[in-house]
């Protein structure tokens, strides 16, 4: 059994996957060939913004998205300590602060009420221009727009969407990568549309900033590709990457989007009243199910419980093992100072179980009989 079958997926999907490579390999035009902006114009329907622009990865995204706000040294961003690296890492890169706000923990994202709370400490402290909040939609479920939206705009903070997990999710209708001003997401291989290699895609509706993210993914290109107005960076996504997602992303709004949420259920209905605190679903969300994570009792030694259920042939992950305050990268930083007492429990008891578009019932059945 596999955590994320993407085999079982190639198979699937083999003869039209095999017939767009060979399309682009046959026209040879590797870099920003025709299926890269089809694929850029196809997201943007289906999300709902005016534009896509596709990039590398997903940490580039970020990246690009905070370069074109022009955050960097003295200003702060308010970033989830529950989240993959990234969504702080990037922002410390650009020279700017990532301070670290609790997160709820049912949803396992940003609790908005901390997040107030946090903009007011901050702001009264003064140390730092607070420019902007990173909102994380993680392990597929959208974080609390209504809310996280409302208390941006009051405090007149840009919002920057991590929809690297979110990809397919909604909030009362509107998917994800819609929500903030600018958003993101990452196509790595495991995440809910993923590519063969990696790739991301910045999405807003804002003209200035897609012009200027454009600039900044090539060189700082100006009018052409060899005037260049500003210092940028090379980050695309490459047209075989493309190629491959114009054809997954068919396949994910056809059928995988519903596969995983029936997988969901499957396993919320074998692991009903196990002592197992299961995903929660917010009225008016859904979820595009990077993850299916759960929480443990208390007490329980995880590590001896993977070990066992790896013995039995089902692999498990654990997402995430430590908060981003107390990496090490940011020791000795104002990063390092946060008080994210739920991020810390979820540290010790959450578990990841096997989630794809492709797991059967009886595998479910399977693993949550073990686990029980
Ligand atoms: C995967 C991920 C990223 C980074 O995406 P890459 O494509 O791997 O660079 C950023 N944020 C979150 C929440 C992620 O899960």
């Amino acid at each position: 059994m596999q955590f994320r079958d993407l085999q079982k997926q190639y198979e699937v999907l083999k003869p039209q996957i095999d017939a767009a490579v060979q399309k682009v390999c046959a026209r040879a035009n590797y870099i920003s060939g025709q299926e890269v902006r089809q694929l850029e114009q196809q997201l943007a329907d289906y999300v709902g913004v005016k534009h896509c622009i596709t990039c590398a990865n997903g940490t580039d995204a970020l990246t690009l998205a905070l370069m074109a706000w022009g955050i960097g040294p003295g200003d702060a961003v308010l970033v989830p300590d529950f989240t993959f690296f990234a969504s702080g890492e990037t922002v410390a890169y650009e020279g700017a602060t990532p301070l670290f706000v609790d997160v709820d923990e049912g949803t396992f994202n940003l609790d908005p009420d901390k997040l107030e709370q946090k903009i007011l400490e901050v702001k009264a402290q003064g140390r730092y221009t607070l420019r902007a909040v990173v909102a994380v939609d993680l392990f597929g479920l959208p974080a609390d727009y209504p809310r996280i939206e409302a208390i941006c705009k009051k405090h007149g903070l840009l919002l920057l969407e991590d929809g690297a997990q979110g990809f397919g999710g909604t909030v009362n209708g509107r998917r994800v990568g819609s929500f903030g001003d600018i958003a993101t997401t990452s196509f790595f291989p495991a995440k809910p549309l993923g590519c063969y290699g990696d790739g991301g895609a910045i999405f807003t509706n804002n003209d200035e900033w897609a012009d200027l993210i454009r600039s900044y993914a090539v060189h700082g290109k100006g009018a052409m590709k060899y005037d260049n107005v500003r210092l940028g960076v090379n980050s695309r996504l490459d047209t075989l990457q493309a190629a491959i997602l114009l054809v997954k992303l068919e396949a994910f709004r056809n059928s995988e989007l519903d596969a995983v949420e029936q997988v969901s259920r499957w396993y919320d209905q074998a692991l009903a009243g196990c002592g197992f605190a299961l995903p929660h679903r917010p009225e008016g969300f859904t979820s595009s199910w990077a993850q299916y994570t759960l929480r443990l009792p208390a007490g329980t030694d995880r590590d001896a419980l993977q070990a066992k259920l790896k013995e039995q042939g089902i692999p498990t992950m654990v997402y995430y093992p430590k908060p981003m305050h107390l990496q090490k990268a940011f020791a000795g930083t104002d990063s390092a100072r946060a008080d994210c007492p739920v991020t810390e429990r979820l540290c010790e008891t959450v578990l990841s179980l096997p989630m794809h578009p492709y797991l059967t019932r009886d595998a479910v059945e399977q693993i949550a009989g073990k686990l029980r």
